[in-house]
């Protein structure tokens, strides 16, 4: 196992994980990743990421939610549980991300090649 694939498992065990509301779907739209948390995504044709691009849609969004749950990249992890990254409808765990492991989780981003998932 890498070195990356170790630091984007450490950090997915520090962010705290919530209940959203069922069949929201609002925070999902294009998103990056490394190419670490690419290699741990399901597969999708070139079709079907063009279809989803075409509506400025994940490729991995189904019409109940996300389709790649357990695999989902750490930016979509972060999303609703720090301040910066908030749910726009009030949920998030009852302890959120630390800013240490928050400031980690932007500096790995940061320090990888990103891809469009
Ligand atoms: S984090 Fe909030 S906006 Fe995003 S899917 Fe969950 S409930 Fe909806
Ligand atoms: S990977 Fe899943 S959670 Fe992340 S934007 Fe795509 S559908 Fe939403």
């Amino acid at each position: 196992m890498t070195c990356t694939n170790r630091k984007i498992d450490h950090l997915r065990r520090q962010i705290p994980g919530f209940a959203c509301e069922p069949g929201c779907q609002d925070c999902c739209g294009p998103v990056t990743a490394s190419s670490e948390e690419m290699a741990r995504l399901p597969n999708r044709s070139v079709a079907a990421h063009d279809a989803a691009m075409a509506h400025w849609n994940c490729v991995h969004l189904g019409p109940n939610g996300c389709e790649a749950y357990e695999q989902r990249p750490l930016i979509c992890r972060l999303f609703g549980t720090t301040a910066s990254l908030p749910c726009p409808r009030g949920r998030g765990p009852e302890i959120p991300t630390t800013p240490e492991v928050e400031k980690q989780v932007h500096h790995l981003i940061a320090s990888t090649r990103q891809l469009l998932v």
